[in-house]
């Protein structure tokens, strides 16, 4: 940080940020609440109160006069590669892109969010599409004038994926699944016929917590910090620095909720390690959704699929689970949380599988928008989509369409970032290896701690001071480019 004195103009900017950023920390407690303990009937007042603080925050935030305050800094000046300058930057890009909107859609679109969710919840646990179209018809709806909001495009989809990956375009997205949905394909052709077997459970709900909580403590938890807690959709959220909320979803039929703790351990440690003078302002959070990802799936399976972790915390799941594991050697195990199985779940997918998953969502997505499929046949394409991809047959709609709640929260243009956040991920950890050396003798001796404080250096505590394309750069020297990832893959599953 300089120590120059600040001019009364970014001290006044800063000001108005802090009180935006603290609303928004009340809508995720909101939200946070919404998910984890509100009881069901409370949806509709809850979708009120989230719909009336998202206006508020949105109309303080669009108001004349951060507008003249950015223009007056930029006419003064900013040094672009200084946290200030970095902090008009990015501001001025939300503030531009929130200006377009009035702040009454903002807060419709929260109301219609939180509505929705409740439904879906309600939907997927009868497994009945129909109770939940119309909420999904009325997102689309919403969805539609956010986006006429913006100039005019060929390409509606840019406006939603530019909200989460700053200066991606659907078709860059469109070129990389292009190269990578062939490799997959082939991918499981080759691999998921032969999977091994699952190994059956159960395992006991608390001693899967057991398993969780002991790596997150040997990953870096802190309980002074941090907390875990139980939801049907696992998420992560920040409600405020210091202040690091993880949420898992056990069954004791199989071990998903480890995987998934680790997922959102990786969401959460990027949220903690974000440089502290960033707090109360748009610096102070992950740079864009495919890092977010990155980083998730990085502590998800690069190091929690990785043959030194399992060296490591094999032997303690097996004193947790005597009964379903105390048999299954390490190898067994390994290669079983490793295989390529093609399945109905996305959470619940392998590495190569995962992939195909995520461009069945970006496909329809787009089409759901662009209207060439209709809400009503969606469950039907969704079924004959996952035949055709993954040889799988969708017994219900629990099963299928209904089993994400992304469309119910309304975040068209997320999906992709997932994907991304996969290539993504193999790019930075090899530059990690190359730097580190090999980590897996670090991993079976439980210490991943290198690993975390390269990455809070490289990534974390930068916030969104650098553009997801120029962070990227910066650590590993590239643009975006899958090719490192199918390498990794093809090696993998060799
Ligand atoms: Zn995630």
């Amino acid at each position: 940080m300089t120590v120059a004195t600040e001019s009364p103009q970014l001290e006044r900017l800063k000001a108005i940020l802090a009180e935006v950023a603290d609303l928004s920390h009340a809508q995720q407690i909101l939200e946070w609440d919404a998910r984890v303990s509100m009881p069901r009937d409370g949806a509709e007042a809850r979708a009120d109160v989230a719909a009336t603080v998202t206006r508020l925050a949105h109309a303080h935030f669009v108001s004349d006069e951060v507008g003249k305050l950015l223009d007056d800094l930029d006419a003064a000046g900013q040094d672009p590669g200084s946290v200030e300058g970095a902090l008009v930057r990015i501001t001025r890009r939300e503030w531009e892109r929130a200006s377009r909107i009035p702040s009454a859609l903002a807060g419709e679109m929260a109301q219609a969010s939180g509505v929705a969710v409740a439904a879906w919840d309600e939907a997927k646990a009868a497994s009945n599409f129909k109770s939940f179209s119309p909420h999904l018809e009325r997102q689309l709806e919403l969805k539609h004038r956010y986006i006429a909001c913006f100039p005019e495009t060929d390409e509606p989809y840019d406006v939603l994926l530019d909200e989460y990956e700053e200066g991606f375009t659907t078709a860059q997205v469109e070129e990389i699944f292009g190269r990578l949905k062939g490799e997959l394909v082939k991918l499981v052709e080759r691999h998921g016929g032969n999977a091994v077997e699952e190994i059956a459970g159960p395992y006991p709900v608390e001693r899967q917590q057991e398993a969780g909580r002991l790596v997150l403590d040997a990953f870096g938890y802190d309980a002074n910090f941090w907390r875990l807690d139980e939801t049907p959709h696992p998420f992560a959220a920040k409600p405020g620095f210091g202040d690091i909320r993880l949420t898992t979803h056990t069954d004791e039929r199989d071990l998903t909720s480890l995987f998934s703790t680790m997922h959102e351990f990786g969401h959460g440690v990027y949220e903690f390690d974000i440089d502290p003078s960033f707090a109360r302002t748009p610096l102070g959070r992950g740079t864009s959704s495919a890092i977010h990802e990155s980083q998730s799936r990085t502590w998800e399976n690069l190091v929690g699929r990785s043959q030194g972790f399992w060296h490591w915390f094999y032997p303690r799941l097996q004193r947790l689970f005597p009964e379903p594991l105390g048999s299954v050697d390490e190898e067994t195990f390994v290669r079983s949380v490793s295989a390529v199985r093609p399945g109905l779940i996305r959470g619940d997918a392998d590495e190569v599988t995962y992939g195909l998953h995520i461009i069945l969502r970006f496909e329809l997505e787009r089409e759901l928008l662009a209207g060439t499929a209709a809400v009503s046949d969606l469950p039907e394409i969704w079924n004959q989509r996952m035949k055709e991809s993954l040889g799988v047959d969708v017994p219900d709609d629990a099963h299928g369409v209904l089993q994400d709640m992304h469309w119910a929260g309304g975040l068209f243009g997320y999906f992709p970032t997932y994907q991304l956040g996969n290539v993504v991920s193999v790019q930075i950890w090899d530059r990690a290896r190359k730097q580190l050396g090999d980590l897996e003798d670090q991993f079976s001796r439980g210490e991943f701690s290198q690993l975390r404080e390269w990455l809070s250096e490289q990534i974390y505590r930068h916030g969104s001071r650098y553009q997801p394309a120029e962070l990227l750069r910066r650590v590993t020297g590239s643009e975006i480019d899958p090719e490192p990832y199918l390498k990794y893959l093809r090696t993998k599953f060799a």
